[in-house]
This record gives structure tokens, sequence and C-alpha cells, in this order.
């Protein structure tokens, strides 16, 4: 008998009838016997609806009553499912990620799950009820209720699945699993087999948002398999798994963009020993991820540093970065939030060279010019305006042929134009 956790994301549990199709779904799951513990995220939009409520309140919501507020949703969509599980026939009862012992870290809106004390879903799940787990949302080591970010209820997924040994995590979303790039960008992307943790973890930190990157660097560490597959269709999805060589070779694996970054430059900025330092220091301590950065050569004594962040940072970014210019003797600094970052992910690429010059040929074919570039041994990404980003993902996909399976093995190992 296999111990299985689902997780249902919003669009699948958008309305009534999607709930009461979600219930059949979890029912049939669980009736060779298998125990099911089911995470769910809040129905629809109704994260977005509430967090546009309190702006509507507050210009500044208090960051502990966000989360309260945020965690309603997920309270909705539990209780409703649950419902529907019951009215099947089956015994089913609803926990809210308190009452399934998601123990977190203090930090509101980004909190990280610490510990996962399983017993109280265990034992409902040793008595043959199905459990329905609030995802997105946990308890601080201080009491207090907290959220782990947008597209948490993938982690409390997989995180539930780790404490409770489950044979597999399936994530239950609105495509059929794990494309080659965004299938509402490249209507010709096609849907991956198996991924590796390593790559999926690529694709998902560089803005793949079908699955959120922390529950992938979870699923890695605590050996939790993943199959990502579609709410509406029976059809087998992606999985994500260590790397086998059973596993397609391919050289890239696909593409992911993420529209949710800005970008800053610091002009005028003195060209001594110790600068960056002083220069990042002070965004590390306000809690800002800065990504990529690049520095211009220097002209006489001076130099341009840019950087990405993220958008939601950049207010708070604006006000540190006033003080760093005063501090360091910059001359200025200028924030744009008009861009995008589209990135090329494979595993491949470490053995291919080659294959950045033909993604910034491919580019530079489309007119669209590179603003700062970033490698990891199995990614390069390319910062572009954001009114390219689509058609970017477009001619490289196009470019590298993704949407053709016998093309991109490592057989092949040239790249064919
Ligand atoms: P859920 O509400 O089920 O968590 P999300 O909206 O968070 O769903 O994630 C699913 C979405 O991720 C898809 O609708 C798709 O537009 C987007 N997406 C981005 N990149 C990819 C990719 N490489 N493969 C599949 N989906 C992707
Ligand atoms: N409801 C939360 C969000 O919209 C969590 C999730 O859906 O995973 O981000
Ligand atoms: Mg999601």
């Amino acid at each position: 008998m296999a111990l299985i956790v689902q997780k249902y994301g919003g669009t699948s549990v958008g309305d009534p009838e999607r709930i009461k199709r979600v219930a059949d779904r979890v029912v049939a799951s669980a009736a060779d016997g298998d125990s099911v513990c089911v995470v769910v995220s809040a129905m629809g939009d109704a994260t977005d609806d509430l967090l546009e409520l309190a702006a509507r309140v507050s210009a500044t919501p208090h960051d502990r009553e966000l989360d309260m507020l945020l965690t309603a949703g997920e309270r909705i969509s539990m209780a409703l499912l649950s419902m529907a599980i019951i009215d099947r026939g089956r015994k089913a009862v609803s926990f809210t990620g308190a009452e399934a012992g998601i123990i977190t870290d203090a930090s509101h809106g980004k909190a990280r799950i610490v510990e996962v004390r399983a017993q109280r879903v265990a034992k409902a799940l040793e008595a043959g009820t199905i459990v329905i787990v609030a995802g997105f949302q946990g308890v601080s080591t201080t009491d207090d209720v907290t959220t782990l970010g947008r597209g948490g209820s993938d982690m409390t997924a997989v995180a539930m699945a780790a404490a409770l040994d489950a044979d597999v995590c399936e994530i239950y979303t609105d495509v059929e699993g794990v494309y080659t790039a965004d299938p509402r960008v490249v209507p010709d992307a096609r849907k991956l087999d198996a991924v590796s943790y390593e790559e999926m973890l690529e694709l998902a930190t560089s803005g793949a948002k079908v699955l959120m990157s922390r529950c992938v660097e979870t699923a890695r560490n605590q050996g939790v398999l993943i199959h990502v597959r579609s709410s509406f269709s029976p059809a087998p999805g992606t999985w994500i798994k260590p790397e086998d060589e059973r596993m397609e070779q391919a050289i890239i694996t696909g593409i992911a963009h993420d529209t949710s970054e800005a970008k800053v430059t610091i002009v005028g900025v003195p060209d001594r020993p110790g600068i960056a330092a002083r220069v990042f220091r002070p965004l590390a301590d306000s809690g800002i991820n800065i990504d990529m950065i690049v520095q211009n050569t220097s002209a006489e004594g001076k130099t341009d540093i840019s950087f990405t962040l993220p958008k939601t940072d950049l207010k708070l970014a604006r006000t540190v970065l006033a003080q760093v210019c005063r501090d360091v003797g910059a001359t200025d600094f200028q924030a744009e939030d008009d861009i995008a970052r589209i990135s090329l992910v494979g595993a491949g690429m470490k053995t291919h060279p080659g294959v950045a010059a033909d993604m910034f040929d491919a580019l530079a074919d489309a007119g669209i010019n590179i603003e700062i570039i970033s490698t990891s041994p199995i990614r390069i990404s390319c910062v572009v305006r954001a009114s390219e980003i689509e058609r970017a993902v477009r001619v490289v996909h196009d470019r590298f042929r993704l949407a053709d399976p016998a093309v991109y093995r490592e057989e092949s190992a040239v790249v064919p134009r």
C-alpha cells in the first residue's frame, strides 16, 4: 500500500465544480487502499484578491496581520474539499498548517519550514482518513501564523511528503507537466517526461513557476520523488528525480523567463578596493536579494555597477541606495522595472561549448539587445527589455529546436542551425 501526497493548485480548485472533481480524483486515488494526504492552494485568485483587499485598507500592511489574512484563502479550499470528500462516503479531515505540524521560522511572508511534526496527520492517515492540509502556511517557533511565499503550497506538499516518507508527491496543476518553455508563451513547447532535480532547480529559480524553487531543493535533499501533472487529464506528467542514464540525454532541457525582477545601475562609483562590499552589505542587511551583478570597466577611477533584484524590493532598495550613493561617493543610481530575464537551462551545456554563443546569436538575429548576462555551469541568463521577453523565449526555443525531441541529444554534439 502506498502513501501519496497530492497537491492541487489554485486553478484546480478554482470553483465548486472543480473542487468536486478534485474530490472524485482524491477518492479514486484512495480507493485501492492507498493513504492520501492532500495539500490545497487557495481557490483561483483568492490570494491576489486578499492582497488587494489589504492594500485598500493599509499602504503598508503589518506583516503578521497580512499573513493572518492570507492564510484564510487556503482555509476555505481545505474545508470545502474535505466536505466534498465526506459526501462521497470517505472519512476526511482538514488541518491548517499549524494543525498539520508545519513549524516555520518567524519571517512573515517568506517563512522557511524548520520542522514538520507530522504525527497528527500520520495518525489520521493510519485510521483510513483522507487528510487535507492547507498549503502555503505554518506556525512560527514563536507561535505566530506565517506564510511561505508565493507558490508556497508546493513547499507544503514536498515537506509533508518528506515527513510522511511518502512514495510520491504529485503536484496537480493547470498544465500537463513541465515543458521546454512556458506553454502559454511557446505554443509548441514540448512536455518533458523526466527532469533532474538540478535542472528543475535552475528552471524554477529562473522563473518557471510551475514549481516553487525551494520545494525542488527540499525534494532533492530529502529524496522526494515529484510527479507534476494535470488536474484536468489522466495523462502522465513529468517526473522530477535524480539524474539517471535513462533520461533523455538532452544538451538543453528548457527555457525559463522571469518578469518579476528590476534592474538598478549605480553610476560613477569610485573604483577602489572595498567599494562593492560597501554597496552590497547595506542591501543584504535590509533583506534584499540581489541577483545578477555586472561591474563595467572603469574610466578615470569611476565605474558603473548594475544588478537585478525583485521588483517587490525596489521601494526599499531606493531608500537604501540613496544612502549608499552618499556613503561611497557615487554620482547617482537609476532603477528600471521594465526588464525581464530569459534563461536557457541544460546539464549538457557543461560539455558543449557554443551554447551561449548560439543563444546570443538567436537574440541578435531577432534584434533583441542583451543588457546583462550571467551563467552557472548549467544555465545562461540574459536580461532584455520586458516588452521583448516573449519574443526572446520563442526565438531561442526555435533556435535550439526544443519542440523536436530528436534534435538535442548528446550524440548530436553540435548545435544545429
Ligand atoms: P498552480 O496554481 O497549480 O500552482 P502555477 O500557476 O503556480 O499553478 O504554475 C503553473 C503555470 O506555470 C502554468 O500555467 C504555466 O503557465 C507556468 N509555467 C511556466 N513555465 C513552465 C514550464 N516550463 N512548464 C510548465 N508550465 C510552466
Ligand atoms: N495561494 C498561494 C499563492 O497564490 C500559495 C500557492 O498557491 O501555492 O501564492
Ligand atoms: Mg504554483
